[in-house]
């Protein structure tokens, strides 16, 4: 088998014009046409017979030439509703934005798709390719798995690379954080507070639904404060609150939007459980309806223990040790995220490997975070990415 850095690499320019493609093109949620239609025609001009296993979810085969286990990888697909602000000649022309960089995470996978045909005759078992919509809305991963991507033949492991920007990590370094749970679980919930309007002058005559909701806003930082221990991190953040019109005239509702996210079942449920309780309790005390909905959950992903171990080992043989972080190794710890990824409903079914990949780039001196509108990803991280895919899969096959 020939080199596969060198074979990524001379195929680099074609990774680069597919992300800028993806990019200018950038869909949302499980909308995907322009982006499904040209990966499936890039993979069929490789010679796949790809398969849209449920809206806008692409799988691919490479390999089963050979008998052996299955080893999956993913790509997330689906772009942010933002307005992309940068000055790039490719820049998004749709409303919608790659600002989290999956426009990457696309291209790398097609590019591993590419380099994994050719080596087709290598491959001992075979590689699912996973082209996942909606990661962002945390309902792509779910979509798959129901609808079988895990199946016929039965993966036996899988891995997801995410690029970073911002991140406190070297340049185009790539990065592992260890086993155990690496991203934050996630659930999302809706306060509806339903008082009594009135004049703003006799609040006496009405149930005033925002005196509620601020209650409820102060309450609920106690959870996290009063009710968790500290050796626990935890986050209940309310990112919209709504309610009233106008100085002098008391609305009769209320609303406030947040999520939770936490790194343990346990506490995880007991701060839904409270979140209710409190929201309840307080509509109660101020005699206002008060109901609560959880939704958009998300567990953590939990990073195996042997693939934590076996896929940088790998990783350090393709690119040479200088570029690999095995954070785990360095600090003694797993390195966690308090954002969550949806990869975890993988996770939970099949032993996984989440590994980042760092490609920050400086806009007039300041390196933007993900999902902000000026944020700017660096390309020449692509064939990296594109053969990290490619070589996990073939090395962990050939080794399991
Ligand atoms: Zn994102
Ligand atoms: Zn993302």
């Amino acid at each position: 088998m020939k080199n596969i850095l060198e074979q990524a690499q001379k195929i680099h320019g074609e990774i680069v014009s597919w992300r800028r493609y993806f990019h200018e093109n950038a869909e949302t949620h499980l909308d995907l046409p322009k982006t499904t239609a040209f990966v499936m025609s890039k993979l069929r001009e490789f010679g796949y017979e790809p398969v849209e296993i449920c809206k806008s979810g692409v799988l691919a085969m490479a390999g089963g030439k050979k008998p052996g286990k299955t080893f999956l990888i993913r790509g997330d697909m689906d772009a942010l509703p933002i307005e992309e602000e940068t000055d790039l000649p490719f820049k998004s022309k749709t409303g919608n934005m790659h600002a989290c960089g999956h426009d990457f995470h696309t291209a790398m996978l097609l590019g591993a798709a590419k380099i994994l045909k050719d080596n087709e005759d290598y491959v001992e078992g075979t590689v699912k390719l996973m082209f996942q919509p909606a990661e962002e809305t945390l309902a792509g991963a779910k979509a798959m798995v129901a609808a079988g991507i895990l199946e016929n033949p039965k993966v036996d492991a899988a891995m997801m690379i995410h690029i970073f920007s911002g991140m406190p990590l070297p340049d185009r370094a790539v990065a592992f954080s260890g086993p155990g749970a690496v991203s934050a679980t996630s659930d999302w919930f809706k306060i509806n507070i339903k008082g009594k309007g009135g004049h703003g002058a006799m609040p006496h005559a009405t149930i005033d639904p925002l005196n509620v909701a601020a209650h409820i806003h102060i309450a609920l930082q106690e959870i996290n404060a009063r009710e968790i221990d500290p050796e626990r991190a935890v986050v209940v953040t309310v990112g919209e609150m709504h309610g009233g019109s106008t100085g002098n005239i008391i609305p009769d509702t209320a609303f406030l939007q947040g999520t939770i996210r936490t790194f343990n079942d346990e506490v995880r449920e007991f701060i839904k459980k409270r979140l209710v309780e409190i929201s309840e309790g307080i509509g109660k005390t101020f005699r206002c309806e008060v109901t609560v909905d959880l939704f958009n959950s998300c567990p953590s992903v939990i990073n195996d223990e042997e693939l934590s171990k076996s896929i940088p080992a790998y990783t350090m043989e393709l690119l040479g040790k200088e570029r690999v972080l095995d954070l785990y190794s360095m600090t003694g710890k797993t390195q966690r995220m308090s954002g969550s990824e949806d990869f975890a409903f993988v996770s939970v079914e099949v032993p996984s490997l989440f590994l980042g990949i760092s490609a920050s780039v400086k806009v007039d001196g300041i390196t933007y975070p993900q999902h902000h509108p000026k944020v700017v990803f660096d390309e020449s991280i692509l064939a990296t990415g594109a053969a990290v895919y490619a070589n996990s899969a073939i090395h962990w096959l050939k080794n399991h």
